[in-house]
């Protein structure tokens, strides 16, 4: 039997945590067991042997200490919003230290010639700085343990703190955590990688990064942690990649036949960008090889990515497979049915599309189809991952994802074939590099880096809500020169009322500024069922209407060339990566194309800041980055549910070359130790075995 690993006792058996707080730590932290809490990381660190001057404390000081004396204390505001207001003073000036809670016990705690250390994050209140809440000592005290220099601080809930574990309280269990495993925590970085790469051991680092002796060693201690967070997802990640190289037999697509030609030929209406034949070669190479094709294809909003998709499914079906396309909207597969269609009419192949609204009937023909082979293109939503959608021989799978699709999803279409079938997956935005690196990282990766010929930069323009009549101007001239307009509108949660209620408001006031019959207005959201939705569409489409009112449902590639004014109404509620979509709609046929964002006059520094990097730049790569810095990965959209990113330490965007070279030392361990059965990476082994064991994605795939 293995031995019982102390680092799995489960937290509640921590001395000083009990079943009650477990409960809430589990809750509140998702910290189950005892190295959940010793991977629990300080968000901060204070330097308690510093002292701050009260002169000096300006915006920028997050926490400071102070030493001095209380001049003066007292109570002050009416009975029921009464605080304690004390005025301390050091040599270069005074504060007030504010308490709102606790009033009885504080005011007859502090004399007046005693010399206090004040500990607290100023704040900015009428014209002047206070401290509220400080943690405050008498130097006489002695308590104050100025040895232990940089103080760690937990981030914590409310919840938390009612029950004693705010970040103090948090220290304190983790000071017990320690001494419990202390002599248990294992080494999980070989002594090789430990000397190549100067890294102090892992033991050392973990101690030190919860009770740090100084800066120098703070920051050994947190660049290992780093190194070995990164690491370890890099290693899942091009391990799998080897796994799948080694064990899994992929289709071999051999030829190229009549379908691609005869596409190429006589209804490619353009020439391909170079490009796109490039990342065709790409893929052609791929699915000759004999191994599975597991291909990222990234390119900006408009490069030409459905094209290759469409040419790559073509491919399949000369080898007599079967294809399909999975798209994370209905629009978005109607759409796509809809482009494809139309690409290959009178190539007689048979393509259909199975959305969550296709009729029980055409349902069952759809799944006779698929299984007779007669059925050669799938195009569709999720509801192509059921159980009940058999393919005969599946050889392709497109997923056209904007990181909607996790990675287990992608997994289950895998198991729609013996062999599994080939598999491209289509990003609709850029995502950073380090982003795709470690959330696409078992992926090889494509790159579409040139738009097609003769399109127009898109001119983007931000306007305040009080300048609409001058926009509608604007409208009115481009729609008099045969242009169409989109006007969309947020939409966080397609059941609020609230959001619906703006857009309705917005298509009043459309319809009296652009009234029939001169104009006519198409309005779709989340309310219409499909039917009318793909009726309003259709109006657009054709030319029917001038106008689109809508909510973020046309986000995603949608393609409508002659529609060549986007205006983004309350632009500010949208993150960059909508904002870039949506900008994609247009720009899309040989006209200038606009690209017009209304908000309203008082905009936070964030808002401002995503509205001029959209006015400033096209490139989606660099609008990811931005979105990136500004928001942090853990919510750039749908990231959360790939589980990946729910980094502990490291920081995508600080720690890019970490990650860098993260990936590198797993590529070279691979390289010469394929299985890692080298007595020196066994620690290395056992801690990737330790980590899988708690992560059920990564065993779905393998
Ligand atoms: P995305 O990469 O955003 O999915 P699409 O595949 O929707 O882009 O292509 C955008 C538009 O560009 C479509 O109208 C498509 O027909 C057109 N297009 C694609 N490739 C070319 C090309 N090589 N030359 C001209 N137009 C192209
Ligand atoms: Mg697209």
């Amino acid at each position: 039997m293995k031995p019982v690993n102390i680092l799995d006792t489960p937290i509640k058996y921590l001395k000083g945590v009990g079943p009650v707080r477990a409960d809430l730590l589990k809750k509140e932290l998702n910290i189950f067991t005892f190295n959940h809490l010793l991977n629990y990381f300080p968000f901060r660190y204070v330097d308690r042997s510093k002292f701050f001057k009260i002169q000096d404390i300006n915006s920028d000081a997050s926490y400071v200490q102070l030493k001095g004396n209380i001049k003066n204390i007292q109570k002050v505001g009416k009975p029921r919003a009464q605080r304690i207001v004390a005025y301390f003073e050091d040599e270069t000036g005074t504060i007030e230290l504010v308490w709102f809670k606790g009033l009885r016990w504080i005011i007859n705690k502090f004399k007046p010639d005693e010399e206090y250390i004040v500990f607290g994050k100023p704040a900015y209140f009428n014209g002047k700085y206070n401290i509220p809440h400080p943690e405050i000592e008498a130097v006489s005290d002695g308590k104050i343990n100025l040895g232990e220099k940089l103080q760690a601080f937990y981030s914590s809930t409310e919840k938390l703190k009612s029950k004693g574990l705010d970040s103090k309280g948090i220290g304190r269990i983790m000071k017990n955590l320690i001494v419990a495993v202390k002599d248990y925590i294992p080494e999980t970085l070989s002594t090789d990688i430990l000397e190549n790469l100067k890294l102090i051991p892992g033991k050392e680092s973990l101690l030190t990064v919860h009770f740090p002796g100084n800066q120098q060693i703070l920051e050994k201690a947190r660049a290992r942690l780093k190194f070995e967070e990164l690491f370890f997802i890099q290693l899942n990640l091009l391990k799998l990649k080897l796994l799948r190289i080694e064990k899994i037999k992929g289709h071999k697509f051999p030829v190229v036949g009549s379908f691609f030609n005869d596409f190429y030929n006589n209804n490619l209406p353009f020439d391909l960008t170079n490009a796109q034949k490039k990342v065709i070669k790409e893929i052609r190479a791929d699915l000759g090889s004999g191994k599975q094709m597991n291909r990222l294809l990234q390119g900006d909003v408009g490069s030409g990515k459905t094209l290759v998709a469409l040419m790559t499914m073509l491919i399949a079906l000369d080898n007599n497979y079967q294809a399909c396309i999975m798209a994370p909207t209905e629009i978005l597969a109607n759409q796509h049915y809809a482009t494809v269609s139309k690409m290959l009419s009178g190539l007689g192949i048979n393509t259909r599309l199975l959305t969550g609204s296709t009729k029980t009937s055409l349902r069952n023909e759809i799944h006779t189809q698929l299984q007779d082979g007669t059925l050669q293109i799938l195009i569709g939503t999720h509801a192509l991952i059921e159980e009940t959608v058999k393919f005969k021989n599946l050889g392709l799978v497109v997923i056209d994802e904007q990181h909607r699709f996790g990675v287990a999803q992608r997994a289950k279409l895998w198991k729609k074939n013996v062999i599994p079938p080939h598999i491209l997956v289509m990003t609709a935005t850029p995502i950073p590099r380090t982003l795709a690196m470690t959330l696409y990282g078992d992926l090889d990766v494509s790159i579409i880096d040139e738009m097609p010929p003769g399109r127009k930069s898109i001119k983007t323009a931000h306007y305040y809500d009080k300048d609409r009549l001058k926009v509608f101007g604007f409208l009115k001239k481009q729609i008099k020169s045969s242009r169409q307009v989109y006007n969309v509108y947020p939409l966080i949660n397609e059941s609020e009322k609230l959001d619906l209620k703006d857009l309705m408001d917005g298509y009043e006031s459309i319809t009296r500024a652009f009234p029939l019959p001169e104009y006519a207005v198409s309005i779709v959201h989340g309310q219409k069922s499909s039917k009318e939705k793909d009726y309003e569409m259709q109006r657009f489409v054709k030319g029917e209407t001038q106008l689109m009112v809508a909510t973020t449902v046309i986000e995603v590639g949608v393609d409508i060339p002659n529609a060549s004014v986007m205006v983004i109404e309350n632009a500010e509620r949208f993150g960059l990566s909508q904002l870039h979509q949506l900008r994609g709609r247009v720009g899309r046929g040989a006209d200038q194309s606009y690209c017009i964002l209304m908000t309203k006059d008082k905009l936070t520094n964030e808002a401002r800041q995503r509205i001029q990097t959209m006015v400033r730049t096209t490139d989606g790569f660099e609008i990811a980055e931005a979105d990136l810095k500004l928001r942090g990965p853990g919510d750039l959209q749908g990231t959360q549910q790939s589980g990946i990113l729910d980094l502990k330490i490291a920081d995508l965007i600080k720690d890019e070359k970490i990650l860098k070279y993260s990936r590198k030392v797993a590529a070279d361990i691979l390289e010469e130790d394929p299985h890692l059965e080298m007595e020196k990476n066994i620690p290395v082994l056992n801690q990737l075995r330790y980590i899988n064991k708690n992560k059920p994605n990564w065993s779905l795939i393998s």
